[in-house]
């Protein structure tokens, strides 16, 4: 029972280092999309614009979700060094988080009860 605080926190340093991994190539794929843009003067010009866009805005939608997350996941180390007797509770009704949700996701905030109630009101 209980939760095992080094193993959480080597999980959480992990996914940190892959989502910063995944941060850098998406990064350099956007990159890529403006080199593409800039030198793309011929008939494909407009196909290829087009589908820039997308991908633009793919790569913006995800660079989003993996900020959110890794501030997340800096908020968990956090509470690990500073407030480990908090860290597995859940922030809004301070009752202990599933244990196989904390399993999947470290660094979660809060309960699936508390989780679905603020998906909710989004
Ligand atoms: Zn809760």
């Amino acid at each position: 029972m209980g939760v095992d605080y080094e193993e959480t926190k080597r999980k959480l340093i992990e996914k940190k280092q892959e989502l910063g991994k995944m941060m850098e190539d998406l990064l350099a794929d956007a990159s890529d999309v403006d080199v593409n843009e800039l030198s793309s003067l011929d008939t494909n010009h407009l196909v290829d614009s087009a589908t820039n866009m997308i991908n633009r805005e793919e790569i913006s939608g995800k660079l989003e979700s993996i900020k959110v997350m890794l501030l997340d996941i800096e908020h968990a180390l956090a509470k690990l060094e500073k407030n480990k007797e908090k860290f597995g509770l859940c922030e809004l009704c301070n009752k202990p988080i599933e244990e196989q949700r904390l399993a999947v996701i470290p660094w979660s905030r809060y309960c699936i009860a508390c989780k679905t109630k603020l998906d909710k009101r989004r």
